[in-house]
């Protein structure tokens, strides 16, 4: 997929977000920056498809163990990165299998960035005001950790373009994904946008 306009990321609706009713919200912002879908569906997600879903990205547990290291140091008793990265992945698993989640694919100019700024960073309480997890969310690392659970922050996208791909892979089926026209993208993308008059 290499047209950066085509470029695709993949969201999961967390079922944080499926309960507080965040859902239609939340596409909103996407659909208004200019972003497509082109696959949904709700999921009643296992554990083993949360785990293939973080282990999409192959150092993933060693990143999330690092920056706990990082951030608490002391306070890890002696545990490696690996081991606390994989007591978070275990937290996710309880987490993203306790009720309904949707999974979405999202089309569009840059839309792993795009959409990663629009989330905001993963820690509710020091994202940015403006994105989804700053206005919709309160949680903390310090809250989350203290009661042993995965930090509740409404939502999951991708990191880069590959993440994406690896992860679209595993929740979507090729006939499950719709490649199709809207009206606006003449105005997004079309170089003959000066040439509309009469
Ligand atoms: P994301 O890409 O912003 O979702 O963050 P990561 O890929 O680093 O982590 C995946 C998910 O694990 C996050 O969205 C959180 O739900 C959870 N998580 C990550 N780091 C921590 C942590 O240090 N503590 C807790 N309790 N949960 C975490
Ligand atoms: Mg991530």
């Amino acid at each position: 997929m290499d047209d950066i306009r085509r470029q695709r990321t993949l969201v999961i609706l967390k079922p944080d977000s499926i309960q507080r009713a965040l859902v239609g919200e939340i596409i909103r912002r996407f659909e208004r920056v200019g972003l497509k879908l082109t696959a949904l569906k709700m999921v009643v997600a296992d554990a083993d498809m949360v785990e293939q879903h973080y282990l999409a990205e192959p150092t993933w547990r060693e990143q999330v163990g690092k920056k706990i290291l990082e951030n608490k140091g002391g306070e890890s008793d002696g545990k490696t990165a690996e081991e606390l990265g994989d007591a978070v992945l275990q937290q996710l698993k309880r987490f993203m299998t306790a009720g309904p989640i949707i999974v979405m694919i999202l089309e569009g100019a840059g839309a792993v960035p795009l959409v990663r700024k629009l989330v905001g960073s993963t820690e509710p309480l020091s994202s940015d005001v403006g994105t989804i997890r700053g206005d919709f969310v309160l949680d903390s690392y310090q809250l989350a950790d203290g009661s042993g659970r995965a930090i509740r922050n409404a939502i999951h996208a991708s990191g880069t373009p590959e993440e994406a791909e690896r992860e679209i892979a595993i929740w979507f089926t090729s006939d499950e994904i719709v490649s199709y026209q809207t009206v606006y993208e003449h105005i997004l993308y079309d170089v003959n946008f000066d040439n509309d008059l009469d």
